[in-house]
């Protein structure tokens, strides 16, 4: 039987790539990531499955990596069809269990976080709008075929022959776990490395659900992490990485001090906004590119803060980032 991992790219109507999913064979035929469930994604999907002599109803297990809707969307109709297991970690499983709930949590801080960051009202109430489209993508997932595994990591799945541990590598998500075969020395990394830069998405925190996450200093800790990891092959969310993963990690996290440092460069020049600095570091980036600039702009600076670099002060417009030296 084939330990093989076969790559399934889907469409997506919210990421910027076309969203991987793959596929274990053998007697629990498995599927890591689902794609949105749309009708153009659900038929690529089946297109796909039938090279291997599979239908959907085939499925047996369904692994989902974080909760982004491009990558659990179809897993609740998936799951209805095939009556597969979805084994998800208990980070994902609020959004099963109340994703509307999840949603508006999501909506709220971040429109708090647009708006503290100076970002113009329009633009704030799109974004929005277009989270709110991701209802448009979802499906509901049956409870009861959900098993959690802990979101922290140091359990195994098992899939494509093989023994997968469950690592926590958040930074792109709070939620985020990649999932590791040590014996073929094999990285589902998911959004956790890609061959882009993945975006510090902002997110609510898990422990204080109120507040933003700060995730761009999350998502150097998992390359330090990733980074240590004997891997020959890695798996990733989005596209292809053929660049080794120490050396791929080392050349992201350069850019990412790079870009860090001219955050802080143009903070003492006294731009001290996260959307007025957005706009000095990709003043030539139109949207929807310059909305992953103001994102990553705003993770540039919570390296700063976390750093003692500048600090974080309130007034009546919102956020003012200052120089400490
Ligand atoms: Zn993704």
């Amino acid at each position: 039987m084939s330990t093989e991992l076969i790559r399934i790219p889907l469409p997506s109507r919210f990421a910027y790539d076309k969203v991987n999913v793959y596929l274990a064979l053998g007697d629990t035929p498995t599927l890591i990531d689902c794609g949105e469930y749309f009708p153009k994604s659900i038929e690529t999907l089946q297109a796909a499955l039938a090279d291997y002599g599979l239908k959907i109803q085939d499925l047996a297990q369904i692994i989902l990596t974080h909760a982004h809707v491009d990558h659990m969307g179809a897993a609740g109709w998936l799951a209805s069809q095939s009556g597969a297991v979805v084994r998800m970690s208990e980070g994902v499983w609020p959004w099963v269990a109340d994703f509307e709930a999840c949603l508006s949590q999501r909506i709220t801080v971040l429109q708090e976080a647009y708006r503290q960051a100076g970002m113009p009202e329009t633009m704030q109430q799109m974004f929005v709008e277009g989270l709110k489209a991701f209802r448009s993508v979802w499906s509901q997932i049956p409870p009861e075929q959900v098993a959690l595994f802990d979101l922290a990591g140091g359990q195994t799945l098992q899939f494509a022959q093989s023994t997968w541990e469950v690592l926590y590598t958040p930074g792109h998500s709070v939620v985020q776990n990649s999932f590791y075969d040590a014996q073929g020395q094999r990285l589902i990394s998911a959004d956790a490395v890609l061959p882009q830069t993945p975006v510090a998405v902002v997110e609510q925190r898990l422990d204080k659900p109120t507040l933003r996450s700060y995730s761009l200093p999350q998502m150097l800790d998992t390359f330090e992490q990733l980074a240590r990891l004997p891997v020959k092959q890695i798996l990733p969310g989005h596209g292809t990485i053929d660049t080794p993963l120490a050396e791929l990690l080392k050349q992201q996290g350069m850019r990412i001090e790079h870009r860090t440092e001219e955050t802080l460069a143009w903070v003492r020049r006294g731009h001290h906004r996260v959307f007025d600095i957005a706009q000095q570091l990709y003043a030539k980036a139109a949207l929807p590119h310059f909305f992953l600039g103001f994102t990553m702009t705003l993770g540039y600076l919570d390296l700063l803060e976390v750093r003692g670099l500048v600090v974080c002060e309130q007034d009546a417009q919102g956020w003012r980032y200052v120089s400490k030296s």
